[in-house]
């Protein structure tokens, strides 16, 4: 029975800690902040319970109500994370939660992360000492209470002591803080770096001057840094087919890392709306467990997302159980998860759709010992394709829920996101659902000027919903997306010059 109080990091779900990704692992609770990526919950067991206790507007949570969570829950579970954002003594009222499971008598760990006060700014290519510029960093946060207040910052004494300053918290406060330091000495054309996001896909940072922090308008979470290192750049010039390209992602969080790094890698900002996530099935995936345990009698299960296989092969209680079944993947992406559990998928057929893996299938007359049976393990609401096609193959075919997709907006958050589709010039669409489900959410705003859709089925549904869809992947995976929308881009580009996409070209769905 032990608490852990573990940092997060700043917020790129890769800078968690050895140890903080360990006790996940094993968490029978996590009670986690607002600014957490669900990436990170994700390496919780299935089961775990995960408490949403951030603080958000019009609901804040006291933080005795948060403390007396954490008691209540260390006290009843064997494992409880607290999993809070950057490292969890930097602000954030670590100390507290600290001060009250010691009260409490309760056993706890510190898991320590790293802070968005160093990171936010190495990510906008700011280091937070330079030989030379400063030698010290002090970070402080953004209230400007009464000077003499205990606790308050004493701005002056910062403001004569030189060095960089690193502000969290302390948007709100932009103008007084610059007003104060700027009061006590520091010249107004002192260096300022404000960085929004830091170390995630949708950073952005503003460059700018004592005298210019007031007109700084950046949403939350920011950090700003002060001092002549601000004006620093170390960062290396990246190239790339996308580059200056901004490219939303409407795949579920979960599912959209190799998606956005291949988008990243080619050079564009990603800006990430996921607009479905997936959750277990109705039954709670008592038929998929039946049917795991039954594997061996099957002659073929087919699997047409990598989510379906990550769901079925995780309740196989031995690999082997699989006996002489034949396992087949719709693309590459699947074979690759697949791969990822040692199987090497019996057949992939070049068309990355149901079609293709109907017509690739051979039929059943050539079945192996099972008199023909096939196990599709599949979302609840799949498309009516594969099932009728293998049973015309003569296959006797046993379709399974192995989970379910959900409009994001029910099960996460999606919204300040949302906004940040105005200024984008692409959007993808990587599944039919990913199409219902960004209508739904985005109503009567006009779409990205371009749209990329993974295949001809995605394609279609985008059509339908009347978008007009410019690029079309020929290979149906992540790879062949971004080769797609690269191509598409270039020439493009090649047309119109390099000032970047011609706006208003898009015809607004409905
Ligand atoms: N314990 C956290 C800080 C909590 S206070 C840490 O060590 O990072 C919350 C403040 O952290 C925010 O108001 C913002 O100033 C800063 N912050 C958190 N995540 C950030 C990010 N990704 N980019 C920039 N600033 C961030």
């Amino acid at each position: 029975m032990t608490v852990y109080l573990v940092g997060a990091g700043p917020g790129d779900p890769g800078l968690l800690t050895r140890r903080g990704a360990e006790v996940l692992g094993r968490a029978d609770v996590i009670l986690f902040d607002r600014l957490v990526d669900p990436r990170l919950l994700k390496l919780a067991p299935v089961g775990a319970l995960r408490i949403d206790v951030g603080k958000r507007p019009g609901q804040p949570r006291h933080q005795d109500e948060v403390n007396a969570l954490i008691i209540e829950h260390g006290r009843q579970a064997r494992t409880v994370v607290r999993l809070k954002g950057g490292d969890p003594f930097v602000f954030g009222r670590g100390g507290e939660e600290a001060e009250a499971l010691l009260s409490a008598g309760l056993a706890f760990e510190v898991v320590p992360g790293v802070t968005s006060a160093f990171a936010a700014p190495a990510s906008a290519g700011v280091p937070v000492t330079h030989r030379g510029l400063s030698s010290s960093v002090t970070v402080v946060s953004g209230h400007v209470g009464d000077p003499g207040a205990p606790g308050a910052v004493d701005w002056v004494s910062l403001a004569r002591a030189g060095g960089t300053l690193v502000v969290l918290m302390g948007m709100a406060n932009r103008a007084e803080i610059a007003r104060r330091l700027v009061d006590a000495g520091r010249p107004p054309d002192t260096p300022v770096v404000v960085v929004h996001r830091g170390t995630t896909t949708t950073q952005a940072d503003v460059r700018t001057t004592l005298a210019g922090l007031a007109e700084v308008e950046l949403g939350p979470p920011c950090t700003i840094v002060i001092g002549p290192v601000a004006a620093l750049d170390l960062r290396a010039a990246r190239g790339g087919p996308l580059s200056g390209t901004r490219v939303v992602v409407t795949r579920a969080r979960t599912q959209a890392s190799e998606l956005v790094s291949r988008l990243v890698d080619a050079g564009a900002t990603v800006i990430e709306v996921p607009v479905i996530a997936f959750e277990d099935p109705r039954d709670g995936g008592a038929a998929l467990r039946a049917e795991a345990a039954l594997v061996g009698t099957y002659d073929w299960v087919v699997f047409t997302s990598s989510n379906a296989v990550e769901r079925f092969l995780g309740l196989l209680r031995d690999i082997r159980d699989l006996g002489g079944a034949r396992v087949a993947a719709v693309g590459a992406a699947t074979a690759r998860t697949l791969a990822a559990y040692r199987l090497v998928a019996d057949l992939v057929p070049d068309e990355a759709t149901g079609e293709g893996l109907v017509s690739a299938m051979p039929a059943a007359s050539t079945g192996g010992p099972h008199a023909g049976r096939v196990l599709f393990p599949r979302a609840e609401e799949v498309r009516d394709v594969v099932a009728p096609g293998l049973r015309d193959k003569g296959w006797e075919v046993t379709e399974v829920d192995a989970y379910r997709t959900v409009p994001a907006a029910a099960a996460h958050r999606v919204g300040d996101e949302l906004d940040d589709v105005q200024g984008a010039d692409v959007i993808t669409f990587t599944s039919p659902s990913t199409v219902t489900y960004y209508v739904d959410l985005a109503r009567q705003r006009p779409p990205p000027p371009v749209v990329a859709c993974i295949g001809p089925v995605t394609a279609d549904a985008a059509r339908r919903a009347g978008f007009q869809v410019d690029v079309v992947a020929g290979e149906h995976s992540a790879e062949g997306l971004v080769t797609a929308l690269s191509a598409h881009i270039t020439a493009s580009h090649l047309r119109r010059g390099p000032e970047g996409l011609a706006q208003g070209e898009a015809t607004p769905p409905g």
